[in-house]
C-alpha cells in the first residue's frame, strides 16, 4: 500500500504495553533489552518510545549499538551485555556506557587503564558463556571487591540458560543457577551494588531470587515467546508485522517447474504470485517449499526455492492481483514464532534477521 516492496510495521504502543504488563508482574526494575536493533524492530524508535514512557534502563550487545542510542538522545543506563574491544574502551567513557566484565582478565585490563569505567560483573552460574565461574565464592568475592575499589561497580549479573523450560531437571538447574548468584551477592552486600540482575524474560515470570532487583526483558517485550510452548501469566502481543507485495501473477502448466534447482514441479494447472522479498531481506531460505504467506487472509504456500530478492507462492483459487499486499508475518495467526517453528528455529532469529533493506514503519 505505497510502502514499497517489503516493509515491517511496528506498533510501538504494543511494545510499551508488553513492557508494562511485564513490569507490573515483576515488581522490580526492568531493563529493556534492545540489542540487535531491538530484535529487528528498530532500536532507536523502540528505545525513544520506551524512554517517553519512563524506561531508563537499556541493554545492548555492542558498543556501536550503545553509541547509536546515546546519540539519538537515550539517557539513563545503557549496558553492553558482551565484549567491547580494547581499542574502543575510550568510547565507554565518552558516551557514559556501562560495560560487562566478562572475565578476571578483562577486569584487570579495565583496572590497568586507571579510568573509571562503569561496570556490571558477569557471573557464569552454569551457562558456560561469558562470566566468572561461580564454583569458588572467595574467588568471585575477590574480583568483585577489586572492581569495587578501582572502577564504578554498577551491577553484578548472571544469565540463565533454561529458564523457559518446564521440565523438572531444568527447573532444578535454574534454581541452582539462581542460588549460586544469590550466594555470591550474599558476600558483597556491604557494597550496596545498585543493580543485581539474573532474570531474562522467562525467568522473571517464573522464578524468585533473594537479591535480584532488576529483570532484563527482551523477547516478551516484542510479544514473542522464549519458547513456543510456554504459557504466560501475563498478556502480551506481537508488535511486528512483515509485509510485501505481489509484483505479478502467472499461470503455470502441469509439468513445469518453478525456481532455482527446479525443486517444485506443478502437478496440475496452477496460478502463482511473485513476492517481492527474499533471503537478502531476511526471509529464511529454509522456508522454500515449506512456508506460506497470507494474502487476503488466505494461506498461499511457497513453491520452489526462496531467492535472494523474490519468491513464488501458489495462489491457485485465490483472487490476487499485482500490487496486492502479502503478510509474511502477522500478529495473530502467523507470528514470527509460528514461522520459526516451521523451520526449526526460534522467533528471536526470525525477527533479528529481518534486514536493513526492510524499512520499518511505526504505528
Ligand atoms: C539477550 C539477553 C537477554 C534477554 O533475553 P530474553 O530471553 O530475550 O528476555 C537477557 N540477558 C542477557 C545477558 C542477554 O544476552
Amino acid at each position: 500500500m505505497g510502502n514499497g516492496r517489503s516493509w515491517a510495521e511496528v506498533d510501538l504502543q504494543v511494545i510499551v504495553n508488553n513492557y508494562k504488563s511485564y513490569y507490573q508482574y515483576s515488581n522490580c526494575d526492568v531493563m529493556a533489552v534492545v540489542k540487535a536493533n531491538a530484535y529487528g524492530h528498530g532500536a532507536v524508535a523502540v528505545s525513544k518510545k520506551l524512554q517517553e514512557n519512563g524506561v531508563h534502563l537499556f541493554a545492548v550487545a555492542t558498543i556501536e549499538e550503545a553509541i547509536e542510542l546515546r546519540e539519538s538522545g537515550i539517557e539513563g543506563v545503557i549496558l553492553i551485555l558482551g565484549y567491547t574491544p580494547l581499542e574502543q574502551l575510550d568510547q565507554l567513557i565518552r558516551y557514559d556506557i556501562s560495560q560487562s566484565v566478562i572475565s578476571e582478565e578483562y577486569a584487570q585490563m579495565l583496572i590497568n587503564t586507571g579510568k573509571p569505567y562503569k561496570v556490571h560483573i558477569a557471573l557464569d552460574t552454569g551457562m558456560n558463556r561469558i562470566g566468572i565461574k561461580t564454583y569458588d565464592l572467595d574467588y568471585c568475592e575477590k574480583i568483585i571487591r577489586k572492581c569495587f575499589e578501582s572502577l564504578i561497580l554498577e551491577g553484578v549479573f548472571t544469565h540463565l540458560c533454561v529458564a523457559d523450560s518446564t521440565t523438572k531437571d531444568n527447573e532444578n538447574f535454574t534454581n541452582k543457577q539462581i542460588h549460586k548468584f544469590d550466594s555470591v551477592i550474599d558476600r558483597v552486600q556491604d557494597m550496596k551494588i545498585p543493580y543485581k540482575h539474573c532474570m531474562n524474560s522467562a525467568s522473571g515470570l517464573f522464578y524468585k531470587s533473594r537479591h535480584s532487583n532488576m529483570n532484563r526483558l527482551g523477547i516478551l517485550m516484542y510479544g514473542l515467546l522464549p519458547d513456543i510452548d510456554l504459557h504466560l501469566p501475563i498478556d502480551i502481543k506481537p508488535a511486528l508485522k512483515w509485509k510485501s507485495i505481489i509484483t505479478m501473477t502467472k499461470d503455470v502448466l502441469p509439468g513445469e517447474t518453478i525456481g532455482y534447482g527446479r525443486s517444485y514441479k506443478a502437478s496440475g494447472n496452477m496460478r502463482i504470485g511473485i513476492v517481492a522479498a527474499g533471503y537478502a531481506d531476511g526471509y529464511n531460505r529454509l522456508l522454500s517449499n515449506k512456508g506460506y504467506v497470507l494474502i487476503h487472509g488466505r494461506k498461499a504456500s511457497i513453491v520452489g526455492r526462496v531467492c535472494m530478492d523474490q519468491f513464488m507462492v501458489d495462489i491457485t483459487g485465490i483472487e490476487v492481483n499485482p500490487g496486492d499486499e502479502v503478510e509474511l508475518i502477522n500478529d495473530t495467526n502467523f507470528t514470527a514464532d509460528n514461522m520459526a517453528k516451521l523451520i526449526g528455529t526460534i522467533g528471536y532469529e526470525v525477527v533479528c534477521n529481518i534486514s536493513q533493506r526492510v524499512p520499518k514503519y511505526y504505528l
